[in-house]
């Protein structure tokens, strides 16, 4: 019958009508039931609350519009008051004199649960407060209609009946606080204008051992500049952050030509032993798909190109008894390696590297030679040269998609794709583009059949993004069985009349406005005007059946919530925030450049209470409503708390000026975080929307509330059973608001500045379940993180996203979703609901058999992705993909993706760490792999010794990737990074697309010799040894940038790039480099930039200086190497995961 078959989709492939997107397909009625299952189930049945303001959205004010690209963030328009509403009251606008200024709240009728006493703020609040109370009395919120409809509160009384009466009870608390640890000292140089109570610094010694008190010199000299140092050790100030993880798109790595030599190195081990360069496999790299299909239908298996990576017997079996490599007994590699670059690389000439010859002795039986123990490290697999193959080979052909069960290029290539009805492996990347034909294959190969997918992901400018398609109040067209979407996997059958699915093979027939004729082919005359014929990824346009509660949905809203507690303000971040948030407001996510954004927006500030403003554009000045019964959190208003910027503009930037102020003497150090999000959810409840809150949090929050938190850091768990505890969660209390939060489609971003321990693994949960993300700026100081963090909240609030966004992966018969690892939430086994998807989050999913596939249909997957746009539209973003199958394991191990690999294989080890020991977990990993292997060497490869390791062509780099990641911080922590950092790495890994885990895992590392053209240096491998004194070195971990400067570099370097000839006088703490006028600078700093963009965080530059302190932390990702955690070098995990394999086979 071939039903199943997938049309025909290749060459031929016609051009997409332009008139995509139109309503131009637009069916004549009909509606066609799409239930989109679970999703029309009731959503939270909070009370439909006050009619959402509508879309908000007055009068445009002539305010200089943002640029058109989101992207084009620079251009900020001045400030444009004057096109504002009108002046703010004169009297209300002169901060000059501070009353006290008491603020009370007293609720109103329908008190929710018990009293909410009144409350009066005493921060020596700037005479605007003073206004705000009058107005709160004079406005009488509360009563009027506005809140009629919430969640019952009536009115709120007017604060200001007894303005200064109120005893100032702040002074109260922030002075009694003392014994909370949260309250790191005074953090910054920077002498605090008010210092908190004497006590507080005392009390927090107790609990953090760690990081010193920041605020004395918060670098002794010798110390890393703080905010980047990656490790936040327990003596130098720290900094932990590993902020950063950004998803570019893959495409732009670029390699220059490498000068090695030949297809492949040599894996041989010792030239005596094995004869040379092997056979490659790959003979000449073919250009890749360059014609229609390149690597096309797989290769024939002809054994000897599987035979490439042979490693002969050399050193491997040596060793076996005692097995010296992985442990002690072996010298560390850096022993006299600087300066002493090896052979091989390009640009390093230099005296023979001799490092190692005791490799192997220890223990070992040694009675072979000196000579034969060495492992030389340029014998094996190098990532370098498989990168640099694969840019050479595969960059100059775009990569089309038409051609089933092909991999695409390596992430690290730059390429372009053009869809011919698969989905882009920017979108999607696979584990294997030959899944094996019955499980007991699977099982046997131990080869992770898994998808990478980044949904929403953003394309270069050069490619095409999805069609979007309109069918009308019919909805999308659908399999009656399984409910896949229409897609270039259904067979038209019977004239066109009816439609087989590609995935379950039921038959459904094709609704009268739909039908088309078929040609002889038997495809559909029109196949190559609709997307959803040809393409591999599409928009539908949905209908309301596809609405929560069969509504259309609201635009979204954004809500900042700002602490204010001492700690935020000291640092400079209070003030940052405001500053920036009033232009940043111009650049609110939207669809069509030209016009304005309709996300709403909203502002909170807290400490151990929260601070409502009423930004009503009818308002002269912002009004705040205090809550301080934070026990059981609500909206004190509704009209005026979400408005449009455009309406409200001279409001906000009035209260963006006073927050600042408003605070600055502040000597409240507690916080809360629990309410604060709970109060988020109330106001996209009420306003019957979804929304992003971006919260900007310094402490632990140990005020006393729900979700409150204890300081359990205790780094003696760490390595012993217990110390999974560690990552989960302190509580179910942020669990149980997650999935409130999600119901709603309110999606948390978080931004942490803390000092000292703050509880990431519980902080994060929040975040991390509902699509958002965490940064974090440990000891933040203005001066030095201001570009990083603005960087890193400009994008955050540009970027595209989706909101209240429910995704299924239907497969074809055979195989089905089993797992999935991301930033989501899962109430059933099928959907991955997201309140947020933004175009940087990825999603990782398993697959397993459930049935035998078939060769001739191969395997199908369908990702759909139903979600609300930022305009407020609600669409469905589909994805589809088809890979081969095998009977043969041979085919298997020809056809699968190293780097997706690794990907699906971290995320699985950072999710076990959370119920099993971590050395458990590097155990099963390891065992894991070498079954891979040993499978391989035992079914695909020729007979040869037992003593060689024979590893297939395409995972050649499977066991350096893997010891990257068995010794990474999160797996085995050196004893410098905090319990923070590993949970904040473990979340981050958890959305990281193929690209980032990349580079996460294997930073790049490039030497900067000579700069000149426009492609970049080639990268040497992560190894001390493969530094040169004499050289300056750019490395780039996805999270951060390092200079390194070797102490003999050459003084020309030196004063091209720093305007200095002299290595003393670099100054260690700089975090840009001085643009100077040659074109070495000009080039290094192009490349910098260009590094930065592609990542979806900022990365901040950090200078290092041979021999200097920080270079501890720069050798910390020398990836090769041996760790101080113990992490084994390179070299020494081979010889282990061979000594693995042989045991496996024996
Ligand atoms: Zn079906």
């Amino acid at each position: 019958m071939n039903v199943n078959q997938q049309t025909p989709m290749a060459s031929p492939y016609g051009p997409p009508q332009p008139g995509y997107g139109q309503p131009s397909y637009a069916p004549l009625g009909g509606g066609y039931p799409g239930p989109y299952g679970p999703y029309n189930g009731p959503a939270t049945a909070y009370q439909p609350g006050a009619p959402p303001q509508g879309p908000a959205r007055g009068p445009l004010t002539s305010a200089p519009r943002p640029v058109s690209t989101p992207q084009a963030y620079s251009q900020y328009p001045q400030g444009d008051s004057q096109n504002g509403p009108p002046p703010m009251d004169h009297s209300m606008a002169q901060p000059a004199h501070r009353s006290p200024v008491s603020q009370p709240y007293s609720q109103g009728a329908m008190n929710l649960s018990g009293p909410h006493p009144s409350y009066s703020q005493q921060y020596g609040a700037p005479p605007p407060m003073q206004q705000v109370t009058n107005q709160m009395s004079g406005m009488q919120i509360g009563s009027g209609p506005p809140t009629s409809v919430g969640p019952g509160y009536g009115k709120i009384l007017s604060p200001a009946h007894h303005p200064s009466s109120q005893p100032p009870i702040s002074a109260a608390y922030s002075s009694a606080a003392p014994p909370s640890y949260t309250q790191a000292p005074p953090p910054l140089s920077a002498a605090p204008s008010q210092p908190p109570p004497p006590s507080e610094p005392a009390a927090s010694q107790p609990y953090y051992g760690g990081p010193p008190p920041p605020q004395q010199q918060p670098f002794p000299s010798a110390h890393p500049p703080p905010a980047q140092q990656p490790f936040p050790n327990s003596a130098p100030p720290p900094v932990s952050q590993a902020s950063y993880s950004g998803p570019p798109p893959l495409t732009q790595h670029s390699f220059p030509p490498s000068s090695q030599s030949g297809p492949f190195p040599p894996i041989s081990i010792s030239p005596s032993q094995y004869p040379g360069p092997q056979p490659q496999s790959q003979p000449g790299p073919p250009p890749f798909h360059s014609g229609p299909s390149p690597r096309g239908p797989i290769p024939p298996p002809s054994m000897s190109q599987q035979q490439a990576n042979h490693l002969p017997p050399g050193p491997m079996h040596q060793q076996q008894p005692p097995q010296p490599g992985m442990q002690g007994g072996y010298p560390t590699q850096q022993n006299g390696a600087f300066g002493q670059p090896r052979g091989p690389q390009p640009g390093y000439a230099g005296p023979q590297y001799s490092g190692q010859q005791n490799y192997g002795a220890g223990p070992a039986p040694a009675p072979v030679p000196p000579a034969q123990k060495r492992l030389d490290p340029d014998s094996i697999p190098s990532p370098i040269q498989v990168i640099e193959d694969d840019r050479v080979n595969k960059s100059s052909e775009p990569f089309t998609t038409g051609v089933k069960g092909q991999a695409p290029p390596l992430v690290t290539t730059n390429f372009q794709v053009k869809d011919q009805g698969n989905a882009s492996p920017r979108f999607i990347r696979c584990t294997a583009y030959n899944m094996p034909c019955t499980a007991d294959m699977a099982k046997q190969s131990q080869v992770p059949l898994a998808a990478v997918i980044k949904p929403l992901a953003m394309l270069p400018p050069d490619e095409t993004p999805p069609y979007i398609v309109d069918h009308g109040d019919g909805g999308p067209i659908r399999c009656n069985r399984c409910k896949a979407y229409m897609c270039p996997y259904m067979q038209f059958i019977e004239g066109g009349r009816r439609f087989q699915c590609g995935f379950c093979s039921c038959v459904t027939e094709v609704p009268p406005h739909y039908f088309q004729h078929l040609d002889h082919t038997g495809k559909r005359v029109d196949c190559y005007d609709r997307p959803e014929l040809s393409q591999g990824s599409y928009e539908f346009v949905a209908t309301v059946d596809y609405c929560k509660n069969n509504k259309l949905p609201q635009p979204p809203s954004f809500i900042f919530f700002i602490d204010v507690s001492y700690n935020a303000v000291k640092s400079g971040m209070v003030n940052i925030v405001c500053q920036e948030l009033k232009t940043l407001l111009d650049y609110l996510p939207r669809e069509n450049p030209e016009a304005d954004s309709v996300v709403r927006v909203g502002f909170v500030t807290y400490n151990k209470v929260l601070h409502f403003y009423n930004v009503k554009s009818s308002l002269a000045q912002p009004q705040m409503m205090v809550v301080s019964d934070v026990s059981d959190m609500f909206l004190p208003l509704l009209d005026g708390f979400l408005v449009g910027v455009n309406d409200s503009r001279m409001v906000i930037e009035s209260l963006l000026d006073q927050i600042p102020e408003m605070f600055a003497d502040t000597r409240e150090t507690e916080t809360v975080f629990g309410p604060v999000i709970q109060a988020g959810l109330e106001a996209l409840k009420a306003a019957d929307c979804a929304g992003k809150l971006f919260v900007f949090h310094s402490t632990l929050p140990i005020a006393e509330a729900p979700g409150k938190l204890k300081n359990r850091e205790d780094k003696k768990l760490v390595g012993t059973d217990k110390e999974k505890s560690l990552f989960q969660p302190q509580s179910g209390f942020y669990s149980n608001l997650a999935k409130e939060c999600v119901a709603q489609g309110c999606c948390v971003d978080l931004f942490l500045f803390p000092n000292q321990y703050v509880d990431v693994a519980t902080l994060g949960v929040v975040p991390v379940s509902t699509g958002g993300s965490v940064y974090k700026y440990t000891y933040f100081q203005a001066e030095t993180d201001r570009e990083r963090f603005l960087n890193d909240l400009r994008r955050d609030v540009q970027k595209p996203m989706g909101f209240d966004a429910v995704m299924r992966v239907r497969t074809s018969t055979g195989i089905r979703a089993t797992d999935f690892f991301g930033s989501f939430f899962m109430s059933n086994t099928t959907d991955v609901e997201l309140a947020g998807l933004d175009c940087d989050k990825t999603v990782t999913v398993e697959f397993r058999h459930d049935d035998k596939l078939s060769e001739d249909t191969g395997a199908l997957m369908q990702c759909a992705v139903l979600y609300t746009s930022c305009s407020g539209q609600r669409r469905l973003r589909v994805h589809n993909m088809a890979v081969n199958c095998c009977s043969q394991l041979a085919d298997l191990y020809r056809n699968c993706e190293t780097d997706t690999i690794i990907n699906f294989f971290s995320k699985y080890a950072y999710r076990s760490i959370l119920n099993t020991p971590t050395k458990t977990v590097r155990d099963t990993m390891v065992n894991q792999c070498a079954q891979i292997l040993a499978c391989y060497r035992k079914n695909c490869a020729s007979p040869s010794s037992a003593g060689q390791l024979i590893l297939p062509e395409c995972m050649k780099l499977l066991p350096v990737y893997l010891n990257c990641v068995l010794k990474s911080d999160v797996l085995q922590p050196g004893a410098d990074i905090s319990l923070d950092d590993r949970a904040y790495l473990r979340q981050l890994l958890s959305c990281m697309d193929v690209s980032e885990s990349h580079i996460f895992f294997y930073p790049r590392l490039l030497p900067l010799v000579k700069l000149d053209g426009g492609s970049l240096p080639m990268a040497v491998r992560n190894s001390e040894e493969r530094l040169s004194k004499g050289g300056v070195y750019l490395l780039e971990t996805g999270l951060h940038l390092f200079l390194w400067v070797g102490a003999n570099a050459q003084q020309e370097l030196l004063s091209n790039i720093f305007g200095t000839p002299t290595f003393s006088q670099i100054d260690p703490n700089m975090t840009s480099l001085p643009e100077l006028d040659n074109p070495f600078s000009q080039r290094l700093r192009e490349i910098i930039d260009s590094f930065r963009s592609q990542r979806s965080r900022y990365m901040k530059l950090m200078v290092v200086k041979q021999e200097d302190k920080a270079e501890l932390i720069f050798k910390h990702f020398l990836c090769e190497d041996k760790s101080t955690s113990g992490g084994a070098s390179y070299v020494d995990f081979l010889c282990h995961m061979h000594k693995e394999i042989r045991q496996l086979l024996s």
